[in-house]
């Protein structure tokens, strides 16, 4: 079997322990099943820095955008109308969303490489009254631009309107204080930084907006207030992902053991800054300037006048152990290079010695 290390955003490199974690067929009914997934509930409430009187956590069959679409049709509904601030892929997907279940939407395009501009958001809140609800992504995984969803959010409370966060590949891999900041519904996915395996997504709701959302889903497979009550006790609606539910488990426990959030944002952050600077070295420059740029994932231009593909520049890192990543953005050729999941320090230098074979080969 080939093995190689993912340097992707989720699926990702999960630990061995995890994975064995999945090597057990268990029964959905009984209460031991029932206490797994209440504890990852919980915990995911804990990570989110909320408490279970204002919040709760719902998980959703299916990969991210099913959390995501999921949150949008149920709490924006056929009466509502979102605004969605799109800077990337992701936020243009939030459209797709829109425009598949005949919701009601508005959209302000940022370029890629800038955040969404909390003034411009203050100014369309007061001249469409109509918006209910205002929705973006955190970690555009687009570009690896981290927003700044706190000062979106300030705006959009002040407003009283329901804000909701796609955190898809930064949640757990950086601190977001979700009560604080005011945020309605923040979903997320097993795969990316908790180090799961794929399979599930979930969101965070605060409680109070999330009774508002009562008969209003368009779906019912994704029907985020009917998946809630259904899961009061930990049973889930329809079949679970059990050897999923069983990995992530492991997967949040072993991310206590590294020293949660803060720990594990540092790896990220260190060794995403050991990238960019060695990258430099080799003559790369990154897409989104440093005050922007995320831990999670970084856009790299090529060079000027380079003679090789991204698939020659793939498959070489490949036979040597990692798997990188096409670019994404639009207007330029990039490549992206992640750095979630089990990847350490001398990853990130096994794989600039990779570059530099790869280069000296290519005379680059
Ligand atoms: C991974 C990701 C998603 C979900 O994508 P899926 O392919 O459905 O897992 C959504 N938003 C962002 C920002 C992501 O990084």
């Amino acid at each position: 079997m080939i093995n190689y290390k993912l340097l992707t955003p989720g699926p990702l490199t999960t630990s061995r322990t995890v994975k064995e974690e999945m090597m057990v067929d268990h029964c959905t009914w009984d209460n031991d099943y029932k206490q797994i997934t209440q504890k990852i509930r919980a915990e995911l409430l804990e990570l989110a820095h909320v408490s279970p009187e204002e919040y709760t956590a719902v998980l959703m069959q299916g990969s991210g955008t099913f959390g995501v679409e999921s949150a949008i049709t149920s709490s924006v509904g056929k009466d509502g109308k979102v605004l969605i601030l799109s800077n990337g892929a992701y936020g243009e997907r939030q459209e797709d969303i829109c425009r598949h279940a005949g919701i009601n939407y508005r959209i302000q395009h940022f370029p890629y490489y800038e955040t969404p501009d909390a003034a411009v958001v203050e100014q369309i809140l007061q001249e469409d009254p109509d918006i209910t609800h205002v929705s973006m992504v955190h970690s555009e995984t687009t570009s690896g631009i981290l927003n700044d969803i706190e000062s979106v959010a300030r705006v959009v409370k002040a407003a009283g309107k329901v804000f909701i966060v796609d955190a898809m590949s930064s949640f757990a891999g950086v601190e977001i204080p979700v009560a604080d900041w005011g945020i309605d519904f923040i979903i997320s996915s097993a795969n990316k930084c908790i180090q799961g395996v794929p399979g599930f997504s979930f969101i965070i709701c605060r409680l109070d907006e999330l009774m508002k959302c009562e008969g209003k889903a368009v779906s019912l497979s994704l029907d985020l207030y009917d998946q809630w009550k259904g899961m009061f006790d930990g049973k889930w609606r329809f079949t679970s992902p059990t050897h999923v539910v069983l990995a992530f488990a492991k997967a949040i426990e072993e991310m206590k053991e590294e020293g949660g959030i803060p720990a594990r944002s540092k790896r990220y952050a260190d060794n995403q800054k050991l990238l960019v600077s060695e990258m430099a070295k080799l003559g790369y420059k990154t897409y989104i300037d440093e005050a922007h740029q995320g831990p999670i994932i970084t856009t790299f231009f090529y060079p000027e006048n380079c003679n090789y593909t991204f698939k020659e520049m793939y498959e070489y890192i490949k036979a040597r152990g990692y798997a990188i990543y096409p670019g994404k953005v639009t207007e330029a050729e990039t490549f992206r290079i992640g750095n979630i999941g089990e990847i350490y320090r001398e990853d990130i230098e096994k794989l600039i010695a990779i570059y530099k074979d790869f280069l000296a080969e290519k005379n680059a």
